[in-house]
């Protein structure tokens, strides 16, 4: 084969899925994005998967959304995602799957193609016909767009929902009677105390460890200075 060809080879994108289940088993949280969600309304996956559907907050200010299992005991299969079917290797969404899912292992970074997973057993298994290599690089598309919208729109869709849960409790301060109000007050004046109580415990803390470095330190010189003495004896002794 010249250069040329061995080139164009190396180049080819050959994936088909050999249902082994080890992405759908290793991942413990499966990024999702607002084009997931609009999908799920539409075509009714949203109730399954609100109860695995998290937020999580990344400072400063950056948000993103995320399918992750509960923790359970005693569950046989700790990790992995929750639309897993173990047993029958199956996912149980697969029809409307995460664009995230969808695309893997080939992603798109807005100039070209590569692939997120050199290791995914499904790499080189079987053709790809022109129809399934241009379907892998739309999905990849789509989830690059998906990414770019969601890191656009999430953190407003964070604000408007931190919003909307200070107005309920606006909401439901107003509805409060004075004694109902009263009593709130003083389990708030309550945990106010806890923390200060806390929080000097921990200055204390800190005090006492800052006098112990500085008596180490003293024992440290001391300890020095002898050696030092002793280096001196014994130079003169030996001279
Ligand atoms: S949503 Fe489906 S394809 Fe994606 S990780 Fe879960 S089981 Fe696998």
């Amino acid at each position: 084969m010249s250069d040329a060809e061995t080139k164009t080879e190396q180049k080819k994108f050959v994936h088909n899925c050999t249902k082994c289940g080890q992405c759908c088993e290793k991942w413990q949280e499966i990024p999702i994005y607002i084009e997931d969600l609009q999908r799920w309304v539409y075509d009714g996956t949203l109730q399954y998967a609100m109860p695995f559907i998290q937020l999580e907050e990344i400072p400063p200010i950056y948000v993103r959304l995320k399918l992750k299992k509960p923790e359970t005991e005693n569950d046989p299969n700790p990790s992995g995602c929750p639309f897993y079917d173990y047993n029958n290797k199956i996912c149980n969404v697969y029809s409307s799957m995460p664009v995230h899912c969808a695309a893997y292992p080939l992603a798109y970074n807005g100039e070209k193609y590569y692939l997120v997973d050199m290791d995914s057993p499904g790499l080189g298994q079987g053709k790809m016909t022109s129809e399934s290599l241009s379907l892998a690089r739309k999905r990849a598309k789509d989830h690059f767009e998906a990414v770019t919208n969601s890191s656009a729109l999430l953190p407003y869709i964070y604000t408007l929902i931190l919003g909307e849960i200070m107005r309920k409790s606006q909401e439901a301060m107003s509805t409060l009677s004075d004694e109902d109000k009263e009593q709130l007050e003083k389990l708030l004046s309550k945990s106010e105390d806890k923390k200060k109580e806390k929080s000097s415990e921990e200055s204390l803390d800190e005090s006492s460890e800052e006098s112990l470095d500085e008596s180490t330190d003293e024992i440290d010189k001391d300890q020095t200075d002898q050696i030092d003495q002793t280096e001196e004896t014994d130079k003169k002794e030996t001279t």
